[in-house]
């Protein structure tokens, strides 16, 4: 993997916008992993995928990751620093698991991206937990007897659903906050699928403003711009607008 150029940042927003954030996600990657197809990426868990996002973001636009949120009991709004770093943290590669209880035998892999797409096309949230059920269990067993996802208690649906998030620990990023105005504490989730793509949407236009100031002033094409180094870019704007 290697870190996003200026023309490539310009490209995802623009091929990308109208895509679905599951979609957005794997085209950033597959940009910075030419030598991995979509379907790969596609076929990989949620941890492993964020994991490639959270690395990518720390290759294109540096480790701190700065986040925001409003407390959820004084309406507070309180800001963080993250490091991608710590939040991608080495742990083994996700696992099919076994469940096994009260007569049922069942196997359980991890979710990707592709039972993710499958779900976002139903019609309701209940509609998607079932179809997330029945994609993340490989076979059921009940007493021996293959048997259907649908016709297990609920027991052992929540079992097969908390077995699923357990092989892949790192699909949930959970962030521990803190109000420092209340002191009131909270969890939060990290989606930095939506945080990288709204932070490539955020550098294409702002890249598309600096190739409009030197375009103006010295006449360059924007693939000239683009391939300017950003320190040489930003050197070469304050002389424009200082
Ligand atoms: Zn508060």
């Amino acid at each position: 993997m290697r870190a996003l150029t200026a023309s490539e940042i310009i490209h995802l927003w623009e091929t990308a916008y109208r895509f679905h954030p599951i979609d957005q996600a794997l085209s950033i990657l597959q940009q910075a992993m030419p030598g991995h197809t979509r379907e790969q990426l596609a076929a990989m868990s949620l941890g492993q995928r964020d994991d490639l996002l959270l690395a990518l973001r720390q290759l294109t636009f540096g480790d701190t990751l700065p986040g925001k949120d409003t407390c959820p009991h004084c309406n507070e709004r309180v800001e963080f620093a993250l490091s991608c770093t710590a939040l991608s943290v080495d742990t083994p590669e996700p696992k099919r698991r076994q469940l096994v209880t009260d007569g049922f035998d069942v196997t359980v892999r991890p979710l990707t991206s592709f039972d993710l797409g499958a779900a976002a096309n139903a019609s309701t949230v209940d509609e998607a937990r079932s179809l997330l059920l029945e994609r993340c269990v490989d076979e059921v067993l009940y007493q021996g007897v293959p048997t259907p996802v649908q016709a297990l208690p609920q027991s052992i649906q929540n079992s097969i659903a908390e077995t699923a998030s357990a092989t892949d620990p790192q699909a949930e990023k959970v962030l521990e906050l803190s109000c420092p105005a209340c002191k009131n504490e909270w969890q939060s989730l990290l989606d930095i699928g939506h945080v990288l793509w709204m932070e490539i949407c955020a550098w294409a236009q702002r890249l598309l403003l600096e190739v409009h100031q030197l375009a103006t002033a010295y006449g360059w094409t924007e693939d000239e711009i683009l391939k300017l180094g950003p320190v040489r870019r930003a050197t070469y704007l304050q002389m424009v607008a200082p």
